[in-house]
């Protein structure tokens, strides 16, 4: 990979790529199938990334037609690593060996050990023969929605298809490595403005929240809504706030400590509401539920924004959902696309269906939505939350800050690039943007 890196580097053209050979094997972050029980009998919290994550030598797959090799200059740690590296809901090999099933290009993917990483940026290596809108030489971001174009499901809605994966979750060959293996429609292109590592810290975010909040599969926002954003200056939700405040839109952002609320008020939010301090107990016990808190918590956003919530963003889950179904207006949409907390959840449902709310479910984003997130951070509309780098050796490290949720924003991770903020081509944007701004979570994280 020397010979490459250096090319990269360099600026080396296309054709100069396409002439290096690859290597037989490159350095990935995995967990293994012989360790899937390590963690039997603890708690949540007590099973450790920093255990099960490996860095080493894997062997490189070989191209499928419609696939790229991507040049791993910089990935992200998103929560879909930490639950693969604590082996939680499920040991991510059953998604593999299903994959497996599916022909001789899916065959490559049951293997004992699971590479990880659902985002990259990267340059382009090779691509197979089928593929027509990319070359070596393209400087790319990658999203991770792993679909199979000849599944007619897939032509509606790529995220209806029957066997839509997550890249990197629900496939092998992610972008915690040096070398990315990607279906040549996972590509886009990197923003210009931006270095590697925050080039690479938005694809699943951002795209999950644009299609969450701005698209018409999810609960796009009109000029005036309310939206509470659990977790908002988290990776989804310090996106979900952005999209808000573009949509001309008020977002309410819940944060857990006060340094939290002051870095989404430098972001532009106004309205923050400190969980800690607020002190709510949604839950009583385990198993009931205080509705007197969730009144205190829509008092509060009552208070701050004059009105009830048009829309929730939600995706703590269990902890969160009873409330959020709650303190959403008349007509309002909770939209959910995960359960952190717990995935088996409890409302009132009579407070939704009495007050006419809809729950609406959402996944990652297909490739349209992906593309035109991706255009919003290209053109500096959206600002990547990257707060902290992290070299690949020290994934497990990196993993575990999210899995405590010691984290603001998104946390990069340096594969291939040999020093942070390197690959900036469009230096004239990137002022015209606002360093400032690109880097706000950066600084606030020291
Ligand atoms: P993250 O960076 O850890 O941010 C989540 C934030 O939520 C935390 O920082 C925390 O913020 C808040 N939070 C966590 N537990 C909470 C609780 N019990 N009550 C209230 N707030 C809580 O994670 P993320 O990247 O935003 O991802 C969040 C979840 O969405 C994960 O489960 C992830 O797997 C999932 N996800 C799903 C998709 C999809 O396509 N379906 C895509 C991306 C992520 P404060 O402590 O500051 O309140």
């Amino acid at each position: 990979m020397t010979e490459i890196l250096q090319a990269v580097v360099e600026g080396a053209g296309g054709e100069e790529l396409a002439g290096l050979p690859m290597p037989d094997a490159y350095r990935a972050a995995f967990v293994r199938r012989d360790e899937v029980g390590m963690f039997e009998g603890l708690a949540s919290d007590a099973k450790d990334p920093r255990k099960s994550l490996h860095v080493g030598e894997v062997a490189l797959p070989k191209l499928a037609p419609d696939e790229a090799y991507v040049a791993v200059m910089a990935s992200a740690i998103n929560f879909n690593t930490v639950w693969t590296s604590i082996f939680e809901p499920l040991p991510t090999f059953g998604f593999l060996d299903r994959l497996g099933k599916e022909g001789e290009w899916g065959a490559r993917h049951a293997l004992d050990y699971h590479v990880v990483g659902s985002d990259a940026s990267g340059v382009v290596l090779r691509t197979g023969s089928l593929v027509r809108n990319w070359k070596p030489g393209d400087r790319v971001t990658v999203h991770c929605n792993y679909v199979d174009d000849q599944d007619p499901t897939a032509h509606d809605d790529s995220m209806l298809a029957l066997n839509q994966r997550i890249w990197g979750f629900e496939s092998n060959f992610g972008g915690l490595a040096d070398v990315a293996v990607v279906k040549a429609n996972q590509l886009m292109p990197k923003p210009t403005h931006l270095s590697w590592e925050e080039a690479a810290v938005n694809a699943l975010c951002n795209s999950t929240a644009y299609r969450m909040l701005v698209s018409r599969n999810g609960a796009p926002v009109t000029q005036g809504d309310r939206v509470l954003v659990w977790g908002a200056s988290g990776g989804l939700g310090s996106f979900a706030v952005q999209y808000v405040l573009n949509a001309g839109g008020i977002p309410i952002g819940v944060v857990s400590s006060a340094a939290k609320a002051e870095l989404l008020n430098d972001l532009g939010v106004e309205a923050v509401i400190d969980r800690s301090a607020a002190g709510y107990r949604f839950w009583k016990d385990e198993h009931t539920q205080d509705e007197s808190e969730w009144r205190r918590l829509g008092k509060d956003i009552r208070g701050l924004v004059g009105e009830d919530p048009d829309i929730v963003f939600e995706h703590p889950g269990r902890q969160t959902m009873g409330a959020s179904v709650f303190v959403a207006k008349r007509a309002g949409t909770i939209v959910t696309c995960a359960a952190t907390s717990g995935y088996m959840i409890e409302y009132d449902n009579r407070h939704l269906w009495m007050r006419l709310k809809t729950i609406k479910g959402s996944h990652f984003a297909n490739y349209r939505e992906a593309w035109d997130a991706n255009r919003q951070v290209c053109e500096g509309k959206i600002v990547p939350p990257l707060s902290a780098v992290f070299d690949l050796t020290e994934v497990g490290d990196a993993a575990f800050e999210v899995h405590h949720n010691r984290h603001e924003g998104k946390i990069g991770v340096r594969c291939l690039a040999p020093a942070e903020g390197l690959g900036i081509d469009d230096p004239e944007l990137r002022a015209e943007v606002g360093e400032e701004r690109i880097t706000l979570f950066r600084r606030h994280d020291g």
